[in-house]
């Protein structure tokens, strides 16, 4: 049983910054390929400078499962994440992750029974395909690989509609109430075919639309992305009338209607790469994306919509990951249970077919 030593964790988080960096590094250089960092973009830059690999948790599940050696992969990101690595990893690989308190709070918005309760309301006559976004648990990935539907992306979400509706007329789709929106909407579906199941409702709130709804959306929401607001897109628009907005489709949908550009973290780091010294550019994500994207192009403006911090993300710390890095054989795997990473699987495959 490992000993959680919360003593040492503190102290290692009261280093000054480029003290641990150094410790950090000297730790990598003296495991060499037996450990592979993952990095998600919206960690701090200090960690996401130590990175072998920085991306979205799907890029760097992936990334992991192809590194050469890497026995040890230490994921900084949230939970759901590294039980995505450790779902997709190689056998002889195990995930290490540096906090295991720190999930996310839309993930955890979607429990196994409040979505169990909800399929046996909705799914009487013709079942709907169940998708559900990559940032959801294990449990909730394995639902919708057991019930023949799958996952997706913040980038092939659209596309995921296409084959789900090749299956059925309807989708049922969690946990992101704005992504599903956004992304049928997209796809041309009236609002009116929209419904929402609100898990905090005895009867989803809107029992006599299920049966009809072409495609039922999970209330949930990311805590980060739901702080825009169309009034912050006015604000820039009014201040700043050159300026291009790009946002992330967590936003809710009247923000993103007013945008000019949206799509995943990393269409949002190309948007930047592609655009010239001199443009003008307001960003709707994380904080910590928009500062890495500052220092790499410091002959733009890349500026904020608003200042929005993933909470649980900040909580992996350089210290946590000094800590993680000098317990490496003991520090506790993420355990994925067979029967959820059978399903999971299931669902992950049916997701990379598409994408083939
Ligand atoms: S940014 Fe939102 S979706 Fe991503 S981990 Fe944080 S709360 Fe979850």
């Amino acid at each position: 049983m490992f000993h959680w030593n919360l003593e040492k964790i503190r102290e290692l988080e009261a280093l000054p910054e480029a003290e641990a960096a150094e410790r950090i590094r000297a730790l990598r250089r003296s495991y060499g390929k037996e450990v592979c960092l993952l990095a998600h973009f919206y960690q701090r830059k200090a960690i996401t400078e130590l990175a072998d690999f920085v991306g979205d948790s799907f890029g760097l599940s992936q990334s992991a499962a192809h590194f050469q050696g890497g026995k040890y992969i230490v994921f900084a990101g949230v939970r759901f994440m590294a039980e995505s690595a450790a779902i997709l990893c190689r056998p002889e690989q195990v995930v290490l992750h540096p906090d295991p308190e720190a999930g996310c709070p839309m993930a955890d918005m979607a429990s196994q029974e409040e979505v169990q309760r909800a399929w046996s309301v909705i799914a009487g006559g013709k079942p709907p395909i169940p998708v559900t976004y990559m940032n959801s648990t294990a449990d909730i990935k394995a639902f919708c690989g057991e019930h023949g539907g799958t996952i997706c992306t913040s980038s092939n979400a659209a596309k995921t509609f296409e084959w789900a509706f090749a299956q059925s007329d309807r989708i049922f789709f969690l946990p992101d109430e704005h992504l599903g929106r956004n992304t049928a909407l997209k796809y041309g579906i009236d609002s009116e075919d929209i419904a929402v199941w609100d898990p905090q409702k005895p009867d989803g709130g809107e029992p006599e639309r299920y049966a009809d709804a072409k495609v039922i959306l999970w209330r949930g929401y990311c805590p980060v992305h739901q702080k825009f607001t169309a009034r912050d897109v006015d604000h820039v628009r009014t201040f700043y009338p050159k300026a291009k907005i790009v946002v992330h489709p967590e936003c809710p949908t009247d923000v993103v209607q007013k945008a000019d550009a949206v799509g995943s973290t990393d269409f949002i780091r190309k948007y930047v790469a592609a655009s010239q010294p001199g443009d003008q550019i307001f960003i709707g994500t994380e904080i910590n994306m928009i500062q890495t994207l500052q220092a790499q192009y410091p002959d733009r403006m890349v500026s904020k919509l608003h200042r929005s911090l993933c909470l649980t993300m900040y909580q992996i710390t350089m210290g946590r990951l000094l800590y993680t890095l000098e317990n490496l054989e003991s520090f506790p795997r993420v355990e994925v249970p067979e029967s959820v990473r059978h399903y999971s699987r299931v669902a992950l495959d049916r997701m990379l077919s598409l994408q083939a």
